[in-house]
């Protein structure tokens, strides 16, 4: 299973599918990609290979600024196309990818449905999209509505989001892997340094409660309780 993003790369589908291929050798059992643009999010998913997707965003384009990609590794819902991630929220102006398991999703499902959310997946990473949406209504950024919602969370993962209209991309992870690729002007996060090692070989290696936010000028990392933290960039040497 695998997480891609990019921001501030020239063709985002292109980098998050071509990635997801070359994290295939992780497994999985099914592909999705979702891109904002102009008119929200565009999101493609697909049960099977990676060529499957790429066949289908073949036929139905989709193109976006900047956006997030996964490879699914079932443990919660069955392999079907809408267990696949991306995950969004009832608005769609929110994409959530996921690796792990959230041990107490089903807790959180059953306080998220009391309060009117529908879900639309029997996935244990749904709950992450509806509750991000219920901290925005509450007034928070988009970042604090991050935070809160991964603040809420127990198990392991890493996270990457796509919020509303803030060109960002937000991520975090707390026992799955999760790198920050670090280009000049365009950004990647994936689980591993395959997924970007053509388009740059600086490399930032995540740590367990790390947050990051990136955007197309630049990224920030903090903790959990909202301080920066400083990673240093490593060069890394990796036959592309
Ligand atoms: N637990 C999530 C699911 O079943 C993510 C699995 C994964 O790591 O790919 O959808």
């Amino acid at each position: 299973c695998g997480i891609t993003a990019c921001i501030g790369a020239d063709n985002s589908v292109d980098s998050l599918v071509d990635g997801l291929q070359r994290l295939e050798y992780r497994g999985y059992d099914s592909a999705g990609i979702a891109v904002k643009n102009g008119s929200g999010i565009s999101l493609t998913k697909r049960v099977g290979e990676v060529s499957e997707l790429v066949a289908a965003v073949e036929q139905n384009p989709i193109a976006g600024d900047y956006g997030i990609g996964h490879t699914r590794w079932a443990t919660h819902g069955g392999v079907t196309d809408g267990n696949a991630h991306p995950h969004t929220d009832e608005s769609g102006g929110i994409a959530v990818v996921h690796n792990g398991i959230i041990s107490n999703f089903q807790s959180l499902r059953s306080d998220l449905e009391a309060r009117g959310h529908v879900f639309s997946s029997e996935t244990d990473t749904e709950v992450i999209p509806h509750l991000i949406e219920e901290n925005l209504r509450d007034g928070a950024t988009p970042e604090e509505a991050f935070r809160a919602a991964v603040g809420s969370l127990s198990g392991s993962y890493a996270i990457a989001a796509i919020i509303g209209d803030e060109e960002a991309i937000f991520a975090t992870r707390s026992g799955s892997p999760l790198v920050l690729g670090v280009g000049d002007g365009e950004y990647y996060l994936a689980s591993d340094v395959p997924a970007f090692i053509q388009h740059t070989a600086r490399v930032v290696y995540l740590h367990d409660g790390d947050f990051v936010v990136t955007r197309s000028g630049g990224y920030e990392i903090t903790d959990s309780a909202g301080r920066a933290v400083d990673r240093p960039v490593e060069h890394v040497e990796w036959d592309p």
